[in-house]
């Protein structure tokens, strides 16, 4: 029998070719001609107003692939917000022409997790590849969670923060954060920057660490109170404590860097009864240190946090939209396509915060 027709001519796409940046090893990617992507009937295709870099693609560009999210050969980017060019016939509420913001995964809803309300926990989590490219084709588990109407006045770079947000106002739903908090932040590149911001609107005192001076001054900008290089600085660890009150510790610590020594400094400090979130994903295989004693008489709460739920993609669209989050300071280059793996090289050398990938210009 043949399928039914689409609601809009995405047969005439199908024919068409068109630029996409295809992963094909560790620091292998290549810019090439591959069809537009097909759409089953629950499916939308977006053509990509942006797509932006962020360090999981660094991450992933290094060791040229990620066991759950990315296997090559694959196209590349997760990170996207565009314009629906269309929708197969089943889809409700998305028609072309309308802007979209999206995030790159959705949960099954049906595994033991999913019931739990523990949807990052997922065990059958769809993630979909492809953002730097001039389609990329929606699934329709995800344009029933996680696409979302995307109001004019956002920009498209701006609205691409939606999913690496997301990750983060999740970390911060569960850091403890309260109002007169200090909140230590290890880490200013776009992860911390985020979590630098909400902990900053939540009304906490914030003390934000990196090696470059430059994310420091745009963790101010974002309402960081104290910033310490750690490039010059002996203890980092003494010269949080020295900024808290009795030089106990914060009372929430964070780790934004994904470096298993920031694990264990960020660790270190905590106050007695501080939420420690250790969220920067370290090397797979690799571990850390705790001092049982600090641990056991400190009475600390140490917690992993892992990407995001659609409760959170929608705050995190709302908190873009509205501004409170200064989309602007985020997006530091805007490119061409052609330009994916210069900017994926800005980010693995912490040049700016985040590029934008503009795949139509
Ligand atoms: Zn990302
Ligand atoms: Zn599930």
């Amino acid at each position: 029998m043949p399928a039914r027709p689409l609601r809009t001519p995405h047969s005439a796409l199908r024919t068409r070719k068109m630029r996409a940046a295809v992963l094909y090893g560790p620091e292998d990617v290549r810019l090439e001609e591959i069809a537009v992507p097909e759409i089953g009937p629950g499916d939308a295709l977006v053509r990509v107003g942006a797509a932006t870099t962020c360090g999981t693609d660094a991450k992933v560009f290094r060791r040229g692939g990620h066991p759950t999210m990315i296997r090559p050969p694959a196209p590349f980017g997760h990170e996207f917000a565009g314009t629906v060019e269309a929708v197969g016939e089943a889809v409700q509420g998305f028609e072309p022409g309308v802007r979209v913001a999206c995030a790159n995964s959705a949960p099954c809803q049906q595994c033991r997790y999913c019931k739990l309300g523990r949807w990052s926990l997922c065990r059958d989590i769809l993630y979909i590849n492809g953002a730097y490219a001039e389609f990329i084709a929606v699934p329709e588990r995800i344009v029933k969670q996680n696409l979302l109407p995307l109001p004019d006045r956002v920009p498209f770079p701006q609205a691409c923060l939606v999913e690496p947000l997301a990750c983060v106002v999740h970390g911060a739903a569960e850091s403890n954060i309260r109002v007169g908090d200090t909140v230590v932040v290890n880490g200013a590149g776009p992860i911390g920057l985020f979590f630098i911001r909400l902990a900053a609107l939540a009304g906490a005192r914030v003390i934000a660490t990196d090696l470059s001076e430059g994310r420091l001054s745009v963790a101010r900008e974002l309402g960081a109170a104290e910033t310490i290089d750690a490039s010059n600085c002996e203890d980092v660890v003494a010269a949080v404590k020295a900024l808290t009150e009795a030089e106990e510790g914060a009372d929430v610590a964070i780790d934004a860097s994904g470096v298993n020594a920031v694990w264990e400094a960020t660790i270190r400090m905590g106050r007695p009864g501080a939420t420690v979130n250790l969220f920067g994903g370290c090397k797979p295989g690799t571990t850390i240190t705790i001092d049982t004693k600090h641990l056991h008489y400190s009475e600390m709460t140490i917690k992993g946090v892992y990407h995001h739920t659609p409760h959170h993609v929608k705050q995190a669209l709302d908190l873009i939209v509205s501004g409170a989050i200064m989309p602007e300071k985020f997006i530091s280059y805007e490119s061409p396509l052609d330009e994916v793996v210069p900017a994926l090289r800005k980010i693995m050398e912490q040049d700016g915060i985040k590029s934008a990938i503009l795949p139509h210009e």
